[in-house]
């Protein structure tokens, strides 16, 4: 597990918990987000029926779960957990969807990875609140039909594009999750210190939101590493200079890369003058899989700006030349 992957390990499952905002005024940044949800949310309220389907795009760790619990808080209403990968067949949904009481939220992350069967299955339950379950094998089977009960459908997905329209179409909003800003994150990690009990000074969460790749769960996890340093070389207070210092520990850069980041850019800029160069090349010289290069680097060094994508292999950047202090041969200077 990376310190820096956005994907949650099992100490982030065991932490998160306590650290999920509880309503919309604690939810920090997102500000778009957060204000179209208030009047679809209001306008519910205000009606006082059950909010329209939600569907949140966006990276993982951006805050898709808590917000899904949020809207069930926000409605008074209680909250189902499941994924797509974890529904199987037709059945698996039928079960649940059977099983929801009136106004219930039904948070379905990975919802771009169900079945297709149990898709088909979603579509009329979201425009109808009815199901068709379908009893038997062969000639014999019969389809009994099922009432539902009006619920809210929360659905969470990496990018909205990796859904089938008809899906997406059946969505009353959608919310795009963006990356966060440093000085939403610096909140983030202020905030998470105070519920974890422990003393941390401005610059100190300043340069932990600087690392944290736009994610709070990543600002959340990066603020534990540095507190246990903190504790354990220090006196337990969290500056500039603990966190530092820990992220180094660590191998956590000032712009939040790691190790494998690193090697990647160092490769692309020493071995190869900065490219262009083949994934395959570029892999071989770090000594990965083309797919953690391609899948588990390139999209963060894409985003910050630092390596290109080209038809003709990876660049890099004049910024991640700069980055690792090393100064560009002329030809990629401009
Ligand atoms: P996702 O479902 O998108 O993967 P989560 O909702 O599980 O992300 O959020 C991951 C962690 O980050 C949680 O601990 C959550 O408390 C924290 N977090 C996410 N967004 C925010 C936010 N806007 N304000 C404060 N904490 C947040």
């Amino acid at each position: 597990e990376r310190l820096v992957g956005a994907a949650a390990d099992g100490e982030d499952l065991a932490v998160e918990a306590a650290l999920r905002p509880k309503d919309l005024e604690e939810f920090i940044g997102q500000t778009r987000v957060r204000e179209q949800l208030d009047l679809v949310l209001r306008a519910a309220r205000a009606r006082g029926g059950t909010a329209d389907h939600v569907l949140l795009s966006g990276s993982p760790g951006l805050g898709k779960t808590t917000l899904s619990m949020i809207i069930a808080a926000e409605m008074g209403a209680p909250i189902r957990i499941t994924s797509g990968p974890a529904i199987q067949h037709a059945g698996d949904l039928a079960a649940i969807l059977s099983s929801l009481t009136e106004g219930e939220v039904l948070f379905l992350d990975e919802i771009h990875r169900m079945s297709r069967p149990a898709e088909e299955m979603l579509y009329m339950a979201m425009e109808d609140f009815r199901v068709d379950v379908v009893v038997g094998k062969g000639p014999g089977a019969t389809a009994i039909p099922l009432e539902l009960p009006p619920f809210t459908l929360v659905g969470a997905t990496t990018r909205a594009g990796l859904l089938p329209p008809p899906l997406r179409d059946r969505f009353g909003f959608t919310g795009h999750m963006e990356f966060y800003e440093p000085p939403e994150l610096e909140r983030v990690v202020r905030r998470s210190a105070g519920l974890l009990g422990v003393e941390v000074t401005a610059e100190g969460a300043a340069e932990i939101a600087g690392r944290s790749r736009g994610t709070p769960r990543i600002a959340n996890r990066l603020l534990r590493r540095v507190r246990d340093y903190a504790q354990v070389r220090s006196d337990g207070v969290v500056t500039r200079e603990t966190a530092t210092r820990a992220l180094a520990v660590y191998e956590v850069d000032e712009r939040g890369l790691d190790r494998l980041d690193r090697a990647v850019l160092n490769a692309l800029l020493k071995l190869f003058g900065g490219g262009p160069v083949g994934l395959s090349t570029l892999s071989v010289a770090v000594g990965e899989e083309r797919e953690t290069v391609e899948e588990v680097a390139e999209p963060f060094l894409v985003r910050e700006g630092l390596l290109a994508r080209t038809p003709r292999g990876r660049v890099a950047t004049p910024a991640a030349w700069h980055h690792l202090g090393l100064q560009p041969p002329r030809s990629s200077a401009g």
